[in-house]
């Protein structure tokens, strides 16, 4: 499948599971092998051209979650007890640890969530949405396996994402 078409399914798929319409354009794909972003200014989600399966799906989940904080207001609270538990990892010592295909310790779905609270989020969220929305068992996320179920602060984490959601939710309702 294309990976335009796999992309706008799955942000449909998210819009309608939790009844928050994002306002985005559609996605665009370039060269840049592993740089996803979201454009501020033109409302889009920028993804690696080879980027398939597992890697778009998560590409795309983590670059909702900064559609999100951008197009709704978000408390502050919410966010910031992700920051509260950021150790603020520089990003380029992140993207180092990442290529040592080390799993990052419990509490962390990846090295770069370590970099700040909204890093954080999103790959936590990213995590969540590209596994199903389950929040108890076995994640795969990033290229590691783990089991969600006793780590006491993802599972702190999966809670407070689940309350950005909801408020998105009825910021939108
Ligand atoms: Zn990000």
């Amino acid at each position: 499948m294309a990976p335009t078409h796999t992309t706008q399914k799955l942000i449909r798929h998210f819009q309608r599971t939790h009844g928050i319409p994002l306002n985005l354009r559609k996605p665009r794909f370039w060269a840049n092998r592993f740089n996803a972003y979201y454009d501020v200014a033109t409302r889009q989600l920028m993804l690696p051209r080879q980027a398939r399966g597992a890697e778009l799906r998560e590409f795309t989940f983590h670059e909702i979650g900064h559609a999100l904080i951008h197009q709704y207001v978000v408390p502050v609270r919410f966010i910031s007890r992700f920051v509260s538990e950021s150790p603020g990892l520089s990003r380029n010592k992140a993207l180092d640890l990442m290529g040592d295909d080390v799993p990052a310790p419990p509490g962390w779905v990846s090295w770069y969530a370590m970099i700040n609270g909204t890093e954080d989020f999103c790959e936590v969220l990213g995590a969540y949405a590209a596994n199903g929305y389950r929040s108890q068992g076995e994640w795969r996320f990033n290229g590691f396996s783990f089991n969600v179920s006793e780590d006491r602060l993802l599972q702190k984490k999966i809670a407070w994402v689940e309350e950005i959601l909801q408020e998105c939710h009825l910021q939108a309702a």
